[in-house]
């Protein structure tokens, strides 16, 4: 197989998904997928972007995949209607995974993603009951607050973090730059912001063509949400694969994009910035290891979801309807994903106690973050920073 056909679909495939989520484009995607189930096949070597190629584009989970993800053909009336209708495509995704699993010999789909991403579901689980034991108390005190539910959550969180100004993402982008010596950062970074739209997405188009989408920046949250789109846009900004071994999958895109945003926060946030920064983070970072908790427990026990989605989500506050979990964050479209959010900012805070103590800032961290974290992205062991 060829290295740089890959790439190419493997970009291809990148684009489609921008022009469907940011421009509403209706794509097949079919064509792609079959491109890279067909080309990871042929490969000799098995390295984890290949096998995870041969999950995700096969043709069964790609079709099953894709239904779910542009809800086609279910009825949209509200949302309750939609997860009902959902529930059974989203269960068969599951057994799909979990039979390609089977055929590349593993024991299930959660025991090939825990070895492509090199980390245990036992340390998994345990460090995000951690999180949650440690900040529940003072989360459910900010819920009761702010009268916070789980239907209105993301709305929840911008009006309770709301700035006294709009910022404009390019200054941040300059701002990003000049601190961290990350020069062609705001030569290859094109942004599109709109109103209502996606709250945010990343993909890489070319070496010189990164785009991110984005909300108005109004809010801590959605100035979150910039900063960790740009944190993945750094990331591509410097890698370009040169063999197979050095793809960077998305469990290790999003658990880096994670652990740099913490940083980034640090160094080019204003204080105010940084105290609303850090309410939205105890908040998330607990609803997200709730989300990834049930995840895990879910492919253990795929015929109980409703059950164990209000197990795991009551522990901060009622369920109205568990039916919902069929709508759960990422659990149809990329599921066993979800860890990588809680986990990457969990170690960027540990991250920043050694940069502390190794007297790191400016462009000296800048070049320090290169060396040991960006430039080697696809090689960084997880686990080593939990
Ligand atoms: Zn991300």
């Amino acid at each position: 197989m060829n290295l740089q056909e890959f790439l190419n679909a493997a970009r291809a495939f990148g684009k489609a998904e921008w022009e469907a989520i940011v421009e509403g484009v209706e794509n097949d995607m079919t064509l792609i997928d079959e491109t890279l189930y067909s080309l990871a096949r042929e490969s000799e070597a098995k390295p984890p972007v290949i096998k995870r190629a041969l999950v995700e584009h096969h043709p069964e989970v790609a079709r099953y995949r894709r239904k779910i993800e542009t809800y086609e053909g279910y009825p949209k009336d509200d949302i309750l209607t939609l997860s009902r209708a959902m529930r059974p495509d989203v269960v068969k995704l599951m057994e799909l995974r979990n039979m390609v699993a089977q055929n590349l010999g593993y024991i299930d789909y959660k025991d090939l993603e825990c070895e492509l991403s090199r980390i245990h579901e036992e340390t998994i689980k345990d460090r995000l009951q951690e999180i949650v034991e440690k900040d529940s108390g003072e989360a459910e005190a900010l819920i009761e607050k702010h009268s916070m539910s789980w239907e209105s959550w993301f709305q929840d969180l911008r009006k309770m973090t709301a700035l006294e100004e709009t910022l404009q993402p390019q200054d941040i982008v300059e701002n990003v730059a000049e601190t961290f010596g990350f020069d062609k950062l705001p030569n290859v970074v094109n942004i599109h912001q709109n109103e209502q739209g996606i709250a945010g997405f990343a993909r890489k188009f070319s070496d010189s063509d990164i785009r991110i989408a984005g909300r108005i920046i109004d809010n801590a949250s959605d100035l979150k949400t910039f900063l960790h789109e740009l944190s993945h846009a750094i990331l591509y900004a410097y890698n370009t694969p040169e063999n197979l071994e050095d793809f960077l999958l998305p469990a290790k895109d999003e658990f880096l994009a994670n652990l740099l945003e913490n940083i980034l926060v640090k160094y080019v946030c204003t204080q105010t910035q940084r105290r609303l920064i850090q309410k939205v983070n105890l908040l998330e970072k607990i609803r997200m290891s709730l989300s990834a908790l049930f995840e895990l427990d879910l492919w253990n026990k795929v015929k109980t979801p409703e059950e164990r989605f209000t197990y795991h989500y009551e522990r901060l506050m009622p369920v109205e309807h568990p039916e919902y979990w069929a709508l759960d964050s990422f659990r149809s479209i990329d599921p066993l994903f979800m860890q990588y959010y809680p986990l990457g900012l969990l170690a960027g805070e540990n991250m920043l106690v050694i940069i502390d103590q190794e007297g790191l800032e400016g462009k000296e961290l800048g070049a320090w973050l290169r060396e040991h974290l960006i430039n080697r992205a696809a090689h960084v062991e997880m686990a080593a920073f939990l």
